[in-house]
């Protein structure tokens, strides 16, 4: 028997063939999903990208309740690029109190430094430049490329990474895996720049936040389930069929 006709061979060859097909569902529910339950978010009815940038930096590790009572305040004191850039930095060091972890506030000002300097105050579309801005990682440079700009970047952060894992790759061990999940965003997410791009990312971060949450994956109520390995697996356990993903 060549190894061509093994039925391991004939299954990998079913799954490569489903792969795109579960793909486009998911990225179909997901959407219309969020039009009707995503939050609105006072980031979320922004495209200016320093507004997004300071939201990702207060993102970072600390609530969305949190940040949702200090990001109007910050705006308000620090309306620009400029007026953050030239603030006294213990001032800006105070301004950051309720949301911890305060070097993400020196950071803030030193790109807001860098930009001006270096970009002529504008905040760069590229991820890759981005990447290079003081306090910028991967997820925070994709997440402002899409959320400023509406680029096709993906933006992994730890509740898409649930998401992923649990609807792609349910047998990735958690905290495993990183660069297979960053690739399964750049392949599933819309690859053309516009709102849809902006909507997806949104999405599955909404989703990792409210239905796949760390502590319980709500597969019974959640919109993504047909076309989610983990979500489809506990389905068949509970019919009592032993069908896999
Ligand atoms: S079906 Fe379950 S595991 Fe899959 S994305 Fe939804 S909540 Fe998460």
């Amino acid at each position: 028997m060549s190894p061509k006709s093994t039925p391991r061979a004939a299954r990998s060859r079913v799954s490569r063939l489903r792969a795109p097909l579960r793909a486009s569902e998911f990225r179909r529910r997901l959407l219309r999903w969020f039009r009707s339950h995503g939050r609105d978010l006072p980031w979320r009815r922004t495209r200016d990208p320093y507004h997004v940038l300071v939201s990702e930096f207060m993102l970072q590790q600390t609530q969305v309740s949190r940040v949702e009572a200090c990001y109007h305040r910050f705006l308000e004191r620090y309306p620009t690029l400029d007026v953050l850039a030239a603030s006294p930095p213990a001032m800006v060091r105070e301004s950051w109190a309720g949301l911890g972890y305060y070097r993400r506030a020196a950071n803030l000002q030193l790109l807001a430094q860098t930009v001006l300097r270096d970009h002529g105050g504008v905040i760069p579309a590229d991820v890759e430049a981005l990447r290079a801005l003081p306090g910028v990682g991967r997820y925070t440079a994709g997440a402002v490329a899409c959320f400023a700009y509406e680029r096709p970047a993906a933006a992994v952060d730890t509740n898409v990474a649930r998401v992923l894992r649990r609807a792609f790759h349910p047998k990735l061990p958690p905290g495993s895996g990183d660069q297979r999940l960053w690739e399964t965003a750049g392949v599933i997410a819309p690859q053309r720049r516009g709102a849809t791009a902006w909507a997806f990312n949104q999405a599955i971060m909404e989703l990792g936040a409210l239905v796949c949450t760390a502590r319980v994956a709500r597969c019974g109520a959640c919109p993504v389930r047909p076309a989610c390995a983990t979500g489809r697996r506990v389905r068949s356990l509970a019919a009592g069929t032993s069908s896999g993903p």
